[in-house]
């Protein structure tokens, strides 16, 4: 049986808490290996270790810092199928998108690169009579990372890179259920010339997060994962003085107007909401078809399509949409809201129940399911799935699917179907969620925008990536500098206005 440690100083290090947990191969059912679980004792030394390393990196121009980045893109691309295999081998994705996973982080890894300009400072030449005045961005010291299943390379990548090429050490926490990748990823950029002790990743569950919390050394924390944890660690974190960003869970719904293309329509329903297994964050998990003869085409054009799914393991290549869910907890769990809906009165129009995959019946597999006439009281609208389950709930009006998106708890993601282009314009200008397509299914910003939803799907103000990356891992210190030809005129004692 593998056992999965920790990175620690620059390499693979044993864990000593004496608590490990399984990590499955989906497709199989099998635990394939054992990833240690840290304590607050290892947790602290990684972190004391992290903070010596990095006055010395932070010293280091950011240029230097940059080709850090550069050579790290070369060896992941060098490295791409290896990553993709171990990626999909934990998580069950398919490798075309596990390939995905790797080059949406990549992407950000590239958008680092720009890192001298990103950390330029503000500039203000005689502010006053000989006075100049300059904001610098400074890196925050030790920056934490806690990252979840379902995007094993590109999450963790959304986190190191910012914060790694702004100056700081970074400790990287990820998923105790797919650990191998992000180990893949340490000893890569160790590889493109990352000092050690600038990025220690530990593996471990809610122990060593709560100690990442309580750790004094660190002074920023990012976290992606589900809404209840999410809060948990935003308020645990501000309340020990942190600087504290959190990205929840997602219910994303899709507007179907009655313009739309349908076929196009149906065909991006499909790909967004089973794609993954519906294990993304940006899924869409709700169709909000307009009016009563859209939802009948439009439940006709979903059912061949839906039926029509793949549904098997990575080593199958390109021939399958979806692989199994990450553990039997999740299957279970998924299953029991199906049949919520069931009970609760939805139609369950494709029904995946009775899936089985002959020579993978141990896999976590879960067969493609659509509700129909799905309401707003019921469970598998109100909680968020994470399957492979689309529900539909139909609007009488756009001002009633538009309310029924604005009402929602989440706001990570939206889309609107139309050929209207004053409908897809009000939408956009109207709705209440971080990110919107139009006619687009999966609107995920590329790396020079930045990510992030609205009310229960994020806590904090800045998001992920782009600007607010650096933003968020840099302090700003403003220096105001007087090189006057003499201070004769003695102290000043009223505060100085410029008039
Ligand atoms: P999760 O909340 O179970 O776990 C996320 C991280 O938190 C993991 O590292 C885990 O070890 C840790 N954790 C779990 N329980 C904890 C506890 N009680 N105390 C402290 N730490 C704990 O999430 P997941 O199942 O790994 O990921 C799926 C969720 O993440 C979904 O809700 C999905 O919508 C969300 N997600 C959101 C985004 C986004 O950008 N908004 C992106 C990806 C995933």
């Amino acid at each position: 049986m593998d056992q999965i440690g920790h990175w620690i100083n620059g390499k693979h290090v044993a864990g000593t808490s004496g608590r490990t947990a399984d990590v499955w191969n989906p497709a199989t059912g099998e635990v394939q290996a054992q990833v240690a679980l840290a304590s607050k004792a290892e947790l602290d030394a990684a972190v004391a270790d992290a903070a010596a390393a990095q006055p010395a990196w932070a010293a280091i121009n950011p240029q230097r810092r940059a080709r850090v980045m550069m050579a790290f893109v070369g060896l992941l691309h060098r490295d791409m199928e290896a990553l993709a295999e171990a990626l999909s081998r934990e998580h069950g994705k398919t490798i075309p998108d596990a390939k995905g996973d790797v080059q949406r982080g990549l992407e950000v890894v590239e958008f680092c690169i720009g890192a001298p300009h990103h950390l330029k400072g503000e500039f203000t030449d005689s502010a006053g009579p000989g006075i100049d005045m300059y904001s610098m961005r400074q890196p925050i010291g030790v920056a934490a990372g806690i990252t979840p299943f379902n995007f094993p390379a590109m999450i963790p990548l959304w986190k190191m890179a910012p914060a790694l090429v702004c100056g700081n050490a970074f400790i990287l926490k990820p998923s105790e259920r797919d650990p191998s990748v992000p180990m893949m990823l340490a000893e890569l950029l160790q590889e493109a010339g990352l000092p050690d002790g600038i990025l220690q990743v530990i593996n471990g569950d809610k122990d060593s997060v709560d100690a990442i919390l309580d750790n004094e050394t660190i002074s920023a924390v990012g976290f992606v994962g589900s809404t209840p944890i999410a809060e948990y660690i935003y308020a645990r974190g501000c309340a020990n003085g942190k600087r504290v960003q959190c990205f929840g869970g997602a219910k994303n719904h899709m507007i179907i107007m009655p313009d739309a293309d349908l076929d196009q329509a149906a065909d991006a329903l499909v790909g967004a909401g089973f794609g993954a297994a519906g294990e993304r964050c940006m899924a869409i998990s709700v169709a909000v078809p307009v009016g009563e003869e859209t939802a009948d085409r439009l439940i006709e054009k979903l059912v061949p399509r839906i039926e029509a799914l793949k549904v098997g393991p990575y080593t199958s290549g390109k021939d399958v949409d979806y692989g199994p869910v990450v553990t039997p907890m999740a299957k279970e769990n998924i299953l029991r809201l199906v049949q919520t809906g069931v009970d609760q009165g939805a139609e369950l129009v494709v029904d995946g129940r009775g899936f089985s995959l002959q020579g993978y019946e141990d896999g976590f597999f879960v067969g493609p399911h659509l509700f129909d006439r799905v309401t707003p009281d019921m469970d598998i609208y109100q909680q968020e799935i994470f399957g492979p389950v689309l529900t539909t709930v139909r609007a009488g009006s756009y001002e009633e699917a538009l309310k029924l998106v604005m009402d929602n708890q989440y706001g990570n993601g939206t889309a609107i179907y139309t050929r209207d282009g004053d409908a897809a314009r009000d939408f956009a200008a109207r709705v209440n969620v971080g990110m919107v397509g139009v006619n687009v299914p999966i609107p995920v910003p590329l790396a020079y925008h930045t990510f992030g939803g609205w009310k229960k799907s994020s806590f904090g103000d800045l998001n992920q990536h782009g600007p607010d990356a650096f933003r968020f891992y840099t302090k700003t210190k403003t220096v105001t500098s007087r090189w006057p030809s003499g201070i004769k005129e003695g102290g000043e004692f009223t505060i100085p206005v410029m008039e």
